[in-house]
């Protein structure tokens, strides 16, 4: 058994944003110099190799949702420097004209000016009034929910609420193009890239532990088909939406993978990779938009914490 570890790196978007109220986006300037200084400093590694065969420390470089951003401004910086990066989709947007529904909430209740003073949910299930008078009340609205469309909600539902939403705002729904998702042809574009491999997400999102087993086995199933047949090959790699072990999967969301043909799979428990990790529980670390000084910084504290 090697005593060598891997560092996986998350990240969500390469861009720059007005608001970024989740902080997903790294601005294509520090996105390259963080690639640099891994490049530089670390051997990086594909996230479907076999890692057990390193005889050093590695870093792989891992991309959640399927945001249209990754080709446009990562992929280049991946191709040019020669790091390799896998990028996990969510299939559900890939046909949609639509933003993500955090995305969504985000211009709803966080960006712009003129909101009505309160928010009353009509639904027959949850019975929520919020007061949307100030940018502090506006943030605790957008953070319940949040809460609610993660862990309470499915994806019709969801979309029944952002549409009440949007006429609550009386606003037309739009996409940000900054926000805009990859479609099918730029998911191939994705594939084709030489330093990168495409891994599947779920369809609509959603924390998979609240699903029963047969809606996960359907998210993540759908998930792999798309893919496998638009790209017109297997797809064995995946990333748990959120991510959070036990929060958002379990062992019943990981043997559902195996059965999908999943062979390595992805969560957000901060920790690193060592020889032994269980494959369907890759832990990884998130990558912000830090300047060089912090992220070389953080990069040496996540090898010792
Ligand atoms: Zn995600």
């Amino acid at each position: 058994m090697g005593k060598n570890r891997v560092l996986v790196l998350y990240y969500h978007r390469v861009n720059v944003s007005e608001m970024d109220y989740n902080l997903l986006c790294v601005s294509p300037i520090r996105f390259r110099q963080q690639m640099l200084y891994l490049k530089n400093n670390y051997q990086i590694v594909r996230f479907e190799d076999d890692w057990n065969s390193l005889d050093t420390d590695a870093v792989a470089i891992t991309f959640d949702d399927g945001y249209l951003d990754n080709l446009t401004y990562a992929v280049p910086v991946l191709e040019e420097l020669e790091v390799p990066a896998t990028v996990f989709v969510s299939t559900g947007g890939l046909n949609q004209t639509k933003e993500f529904w955090w995305d969504e909430l985000e211009q709803l209740l966080i960006v712009g000016e003129n909101f009505p003073p309160s928010l009353k949910l009509e639904d027959d299930e949850f019975h929520c009034e919020w007061n949307t008078g100030t940018y502090e009340y506006r943030k605790n609205c957008y953070l319940g929910l949040h809460h609610l469309m993660k862990n309470y909600v499915g994806a019709d539902k969801r979309e029944e609420w952002l549409k009440q939403l949007w006429n609550w705002r009386g606003l037309k729904r739009k996409v940000r193009e900054n926000n805009r998702l990859l479609s099918p042809d730029d998911c191939r574009k994705m594939d084709s890239a030489r330093m990168v491999s495409v891994g599947a997400h779920t369809v609509s999102h959603p924390s998979l532990v609240n699903l029963d087993k047969k809606e996960q086995e359907r998210e993540i199933r759908d998930s792999v088909d798309v893919l496998s047949r638009l790209l017109n090959k297997e797809i064995t790699l995946f990333s748990y939406p959120f991510g959070g072990p036990e929060v958002d999967f379990d062992d019943d969301t990981v043997e559902i993978c195996r059965r999908c043909g999943i062979q390595k799979a992805a969560s957000t428990e901060n920790a690193l990779w060592v020889s032994g990790t269980n494959p369907y529980r890759i832990p990884r670390k998130v990558a912000r938009d830090w300047n060089i000084g912090e992220f070389e910084r953080k990069i040496k504290e996540y090898w010792t914490e």
